[in-house]
């Protein structure tokens, strides 16, 4: 129950993946001869496959190697080719690492940056985005959905306060694509960063979307080479892994609906399990506005990390993101909702997904239940705190 970290390969995707591993090995970039052609083509398939996902045309699409390479791109492409109309970048707190550490690299060359706030649901204020736009704001870069608690962000607002101000707009949609309904068109969105495993594709290929019509977005490459992807991003295509992502991006929207419902229920009762069998347990993140497959709870009186080292040969769960999940302490997300220092150690992120099935929902309670109990049976704390209101 870890799939906000990454999720296992759809046998559907490894299908459609295994003639580009094997006989279809062409170069795509090689048009002299038909195997090149044939690469170009099943490339140029996936493009529109991911490209349809959330409304927009092949041309706007540039693959990369994941959406830590997306955000790269998007964010130190426009610093770049932008300086003379401006220096200033508006984002949240709560962004992924791989917005806010090359934000903090652009800082160091010139860049200024505005890190919006977040309430304790985790949610921007419109008020404070306003009122921070100036007349050097060249991007706005806030993500659709928060990968610890799961908050989504009114993305097609932000997008219209953008348009009207003239300011690019950049979403990292991660954690969204597959899992709410995306549209550039409709949410205003001028960039948007995605990844194949985090919807059952291949790990190490991911995409840029760049808006090319009203307006066009012009890129600085960070990669330079033999001008693919439009100049944008060199390098000979990972043909598999993009055949491989089309695939994922054309189950994940098909299934949207079916699959979003199916899962918001496996974690709704995976909530109310807990809720029915332990006391002092209490919910991170937005009540309504949040992802259906996120559920980040904090078990008060229990150390989170020996909670998932008890849990850990039978659950995969984790207490934050997986990329900052080698640095101690509690999660900088966490700590932006302003949650009480000890209840941020005890937070526990589960991460539900296409395979995960009822059966397993209630093995999960089971198991967590029975663990939590344990580990406070052995705290003085607890102890202490239950006898005080009895
Ligand atoms: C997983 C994730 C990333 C990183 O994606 P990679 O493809 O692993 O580089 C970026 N942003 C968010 C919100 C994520 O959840």
């Amino acid at each position: 129950m870890d799939y906000h970290a990454t999720s296992p390969l759809d046998p559907r995707v490894l299908d459609a993946m295994m003639p580009a591993l094997t006989t279809d090995f062409g170069n795509a970039a090689s048009r002299t001869h038909s195997f090149g052609r044939h690469a170009e083509s099943l490339v140029e398939t996936a493009r529109a496959q991911v490209a349809h996902s959330f409304g927009a045309q092949s041309d706007e699409i540039i693959f990369t190697s994941g959406a830590t390479e997306a955000n790269n791109i998007a964010l130190k492409g426009i610093a770049e080719a932008y300086r003379q109309k401006g220096n200033h970048i508006i984002t949240q707190v709560t962004e992924h690492k791989s917005v806010l550490d090359p934000l903090k690299y652009l800082e160091k060359n010139g860049i200024q940056v505005t890190y919006l706030p977040v309430d304790q649901q985790g949610s921007i204020s419109l008020e404070n985005l306003k009122k921070a736009i100036t007349e050097k704001t060249i991007l706005i870069s806030i993500m659709s959905a928060n990968n610890e608690i799961g908050t989504i962000q009114p993305t097609e607002t932000i997008g219209k306060i953008a348009k009207e101000r003239g300011i690019f707009f950049h979403v990292d949609a991660a954690q969204t694509l597959g899992k709410i309904s995306m549209d550039v068109e409709k949410q205003g969105i001028d960039l948007l960063s995605c990844t194949a495993h985090k919807i059952c594709g291949p790990k190490g290929i991911g995409a840029l979307y760049v808006r090319k019509k009203n307006p066009h977005v012009h890129l600085n490459p960070l990669i330079h080479g033999g001008g693919h992807e439009g100049g944008i991003r060199s390098g000979t295509l990972n043909v598999p892994g993009i055949v491989g992502f089309g695939k994922a991006c054309e189950l994940a929207v098909a299934e949207m609906d079916k699959e979003s419902a199916r899962v918001r229920k496996l974690r709704d009762k995976l909530k109310a399990g807990l809720e029915k069998e332990l006391d002092q347990i209490y919910v991170n993140g937005h009540p309504t506005e949040r992802l259906p497959n996120n559920l980040n709870i904090s078990f008060a009186y229990i150390d989170g990390q020996s909670l998932l080292t008890s849990l850990g040969e039978t659950v995969a769960v984790s207490a934050g993101s997986a990329c900052i999940s080698g640095t101690p302490g509690p999660s900088f997300v966490l700590k932006a909702i302003g949650i009480r220092e000890d209840l941020a150690h005890t937070a526990v992120r589960f991460g539900l997904g296409r395979f995960n099935t009822e059966e397993e929902v209630d093995r999960v309670i089971d198991v967590v239940v029975k663990t939590v109990k344990k580990l406070r049976a052995m705290s003085p704390l607890y102890q202490a705190d239950k006898r005080s209101h009895e």
